[in-house]
């Protein structure tokens, strides 16, 4: 049997479900090398001192506060739900999805007050018990653990709490969406003895400066265009980017070619905005990583 060295530090991914692949995914564009997946129950790094352990998501949070694993990766819904001892290291802004209350489309219930004293069918009991409170309102909640949506067509529930991404499930099913109690994604989480070792917080500090390089990097465009010299005060001013742009003459007498990086939040309107100017070949291109 195939051994896990002790002296790396441990993250559980989820084994099989809707977080593996962006999961992997998202690691590997970190830059750790490793036999992704397949039907192995952990894979060593080649070029980081880290083993990924493949588990249940479910089995995330308690193994990383028991200290079994060091780190884990598992949506925020499962923290909020059960609230387990780790620290939330970082937002890794995939997986993106909200728990929300759903009746059947014929229902005539309109929000969660027309509640009171029905049954609500969810695998999240304590966020359902949680927002219910919150309201002052009384219901029955039914934990099931899989396939919350059928609940109201075999009449054991008036309603569900459910994590919904797309809509289609809920549409697929005759359901309704009437309130949202929260939104989540994936997030890294860290056990807090972990964070505090020096030799461990090295190493987790290593990897956070690769995940938010990541990060960064997706809301970043990095754009190249050509413009007569004479505008490029006017140019500097309108692309809001990390630090001045980089230039560089062309063949063309006045005529630069301008490098920079642009905010995906502002990128249309930057771009608009340069286009306007008199900015003409303009060519943009993803970016990698991006290390501020
Ligand atoms: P496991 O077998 O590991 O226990 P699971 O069935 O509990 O898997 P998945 O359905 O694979 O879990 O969902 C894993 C996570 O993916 C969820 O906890 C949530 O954070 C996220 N997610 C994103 N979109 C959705 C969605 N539409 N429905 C459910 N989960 C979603
Ligand atoms: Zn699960």
């Amino acid at each position: 049997m195939k051994k896990l060295n002790n002296e790396n530090l441990k993250l559980g991914v989820q084994k099989k479900g809707r977080l593996t692949e962006e999961t992997i995914d998202f690691l590997q564009s970190a830059g750790l090398e490793f036999e992704s997946y397949g039907q192995r129950l952990f894979s060593t790094c080649r070029n980081f001192p880290l083993e990924i352990i493949y588990v249940r998501d479910d089995d995330i949070p308690d193994y990383v506060e028991s200290g079994t694993i060091d780190l884990g990766i598992v949506g925020q819904n499962l923290i909020n739900e059960t609230k387990p001892k780790v620290k939330k290291l970082l937002n890794l802004r995939y997986g993106f999805c909200s728990l929300c209350l759903a009746v059947s489309k014929e229902s005539t219930l309109k929000s969660a007050k027309d509640l009171s004293n029905k049954t609500i069918a969810t695998s999240y009991p304590n966020s359902a018990k949680y927002f219910f409170e919150k309201q002052n309102l009384k219901v029955s909640i039914v934990k099931i653990n899989g396939s919350v949506e059928i609940t109201p067509i075999l009449g054991v529930s008036s309603a569900i709490i459910d994590l919904v991404s797309t809509g289609s499930t809920i549409a697929l099913n005759d359901l309704r969406i009437i309130e949202k109690l929260y939104d989540s994604e994936a997030v890294l989480l860290a056990n807090p003895t972990s964070t505090e070792d020096a030799k461990k917080k090295k190493i987790i500090n290593k990897l956070l400066t690769r995940f938010k390089g990541v990060l960064s990097a997706k809301n970043y465009k990095y754009v190249l265009m050509n413009a007569k010299e004479e505008i490029l005060p006017k140019i500097k001013k309108t692309i809001p980017g990390l630090k001045s742009p980089t230039v560089s003459p062309l063949a063309t007498p006045g005529w630069i070619s301008i490098q920079s990086v642009i905010k995906e939040d502002v990128f249309w309107e930057t771009i608009e905005k340069l286009k306007k100017l008199g900015a003409s070949g303009i060519l943009v291109l993803p970016v990698e990583k991006l290390i501020k």
